[in-house]
């Protein structure tokens, strides 16, 4: 078998459009545009591109962009005074503060600080509580980019055994709730595998839908995978490539040859979750306006 790579460029794409004629919408009924303010601290090249990104398809899609970069060596103190300023901005409907943090600042600090009407990235415990208990709330980007994938491919989630490898806050732990819950795209049987799990690959092997979120190349090969199964590469790691005009390539987390040749669906890296964490940033977005 060969894998279908799952084309989340494109998927992306067409959910932007969608997201583009509704700011268009929303400006010309009610004189909103919808804005996204965007802290990034420091010059970490992975977070730059990131929030580089985030900033263009604001603004193709009609978004507000506010752009605040500050040093390395901005203070705990500064950090929140930013997200303060941007709480009490009204031009700015969702604030992003690009992780990770340095060291020196507490993130859940920073974090908590971010009014929850303007957590569009799902990150403030009251978010969260409310994801946990089903409430109204903003779903964190990158989860609920891997759901809506999964819908709009129309692969089956209920009664479906997920697999999900990684506990962090931002992955592991959301897309396992999501993927467990009682709605669209949920209703699976969930096993979460981190690093204290032993033999991963009896795990794996049971997944009709595995979701890699480890943040190291080959945590997955082809061995490890049930014929057919769906697998999601949340994986983005840059790899030494001299033939690389920046010098480096970027892969996933799982062994993308092997897998695909036993698995049904792959989403590709660079080109697969990625491009739909971005949109759920923008759809977050658009909703934060809307709820003005
Ligand atoms: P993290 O380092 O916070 O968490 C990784 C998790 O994987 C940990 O919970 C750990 O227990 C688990 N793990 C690591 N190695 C393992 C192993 N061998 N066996 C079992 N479990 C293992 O990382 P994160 O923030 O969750 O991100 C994971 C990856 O996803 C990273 O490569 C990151 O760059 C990428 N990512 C991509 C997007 C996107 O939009 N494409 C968004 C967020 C994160």
């Amino acid at each position: 078998m060969s894998a279908t790579l799952l084309d989340g460029k494109k998927l992306a794409a067409e959910m932007r459009a969608e997201i583009a004629r509704q700011v268009a919408d929303l400006k010309a009924d009610r004189g909103v545009t919808p804005g996204l303010g965007v802290i990034l601290i420091g010059t970490d090249p992975a977070s730059t591109s990131y929030v580089t990104a985030k900033e263009r398809a604001c603004e193709e899609a009609g978004m507000f962009s506010l752009d605040v970069r500050v040093p390395a060596e901005t203070t705990q103190e500064e950090a929140l005074a930013l997200v303060c300023r941007m709480n009490d901005d009204p031009r700015v409907h969702g604030i992003l503060v690009q992780l990770p943090l340095p060291r020196h600042i507490d993130e859940a600090a920073v974090i908590n600080a971010i009014a929850p009407e303007k957590d569009v990235d799902g990150f403030t415990p009251v978010n969260v509580g409310r994801m946990m208990i089903g409430e109204t709330c903003f779903l964190p980007c990158t989860p609920h980019g891997i759901i809506q994938m999964l819908l709009k491919t129309g692969v089956q989630t209920a009664g479906q055994h997920a697999v999900v490898i990684g506990r962090s806050n931002i992955v592991g732990k959301p897309v396992a709730h999501l993927l467990m819950r009682k709605a669209e795209g949920g209703n699976a049987t969930v096993t979460v595998c981190h690093t204290g799990t032993r033999d991963l690959a009896t795990h794996t092997r049971q997944a009709d839908i595995l979701v890699v979120a480890a943040g190291r190349p080959g945590t997955v090969t082809g061995s490890m995978i049930k014929p057919g199964a769906v697998v999601i590469d949340v994986g983005v790691n840059r790899i030494p490539d001299a033939s690389k005009k920046n010098g480096f390539r970027l892969v996933g987390d799982v062994d993308a040859a092997s897998v695909s040749e036993v698995a049904s669906l792959l989403t590709p890296v660079p080109g697969g979750v990625g491009p739909m964490t971005i949109t759920m940033l923008l759809a977050n977005t658009l909703e934060a306006a809307r709820r003005l």
